[in-house]
């Protein structure tokens, strides 16, 4: 196999939405942020429901882009470490996902030739249960989690540490994602690859941005 961009070194994907796609469990996620801003709050669990949805919209407008569930119950005080313990508890992927393997084999040829990392605004615990399930895993080097330093994408200090920690100049990176301002925008700035994934087929662009036939 001949990688014929001998840059790139180091594909970094994010995970929910991006190699794998189920609105099922996204809104199992969503439901459980309602719970957790409940809780928090003290309030029903209709009225944590609206108060993540007034907040989302006032992000929103202030950003002129949609914001994270984790940036929209951040803004309601809610205290990241508390909102990954409800979903830990609430969610279950085992519920939505099976084994990939045409993912598992797309990852498979990769892997010869470059390092694959996971970077995501998921946990460690929920992020391991769903790479599992999927059946990819053992195909990734390193996840970095939201534990990482809990500072949630898109975020450039963050960024730079996963950078730094995987090590190599800019050009040995790729960066894949399904959102373009959470997943793509930091590395986009530096001048590094990246590739907007809208549905799990696309990731095979990742291959021809290496020059590999899967
Ligand atoms: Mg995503």
């Amino acid at each position: 196999m001949l990688n014929s961009d001998q840059h790139i070194l180091s594909v970094v994907f994010d995970l929910d939405g991006t190699l794998y796609s189920s609105p099922e469990l996204a809104e199992e996620i969503a439901a459980a942020a309602d719970v957790a801003v409940a809780s928090a709050r003290g309030v029903s669990l209709d009225e944590g429901k609206k108060l993540i949805r007034t907040s989302r919209q006032r992000l929103t407008e202030i950003n002129d882009e949609e914001p994270t569930l984790s940036l929209t119950c951040m803004e309601l005080g809610l205290e990241l470490p508390d909102l990954h313990r409800y979903f830990e508890i609430e969610v279950k992927p085992e519920r939505y996902l099976l084994e990939d393997p045409v993912l598992k084999s797309l990852l498979d040829s990769l892997k010869p030739i470059c390092d694959l990392y996971i970077y995501t605004n998921n946990n460690s615990a929920l992020a391991e249960r769903i790479m599992k399930l999927l059946g990819v895993g053992t195909q990734f080097r390193k996840i970095y989690s939201i534990e990482y330093c809990w500072l949630p994408k898109p975020d450039r200090e963050a960024f730079q540490k996963v950078l730094e920690d995987i090590g190599g100049p800019p050009e040995s990176f790729l960066f894949v994602g399904d959102r373009d301002q959470v997943d793509l925008q930091p590395a986009k700035e530096l001048g590094i690859k990246t590739l907007l994934v809208r549905e799990t087929a696309d990731l095979l662009q990742v291959h021809k941005l290496l020059g590999v036939i899967p």
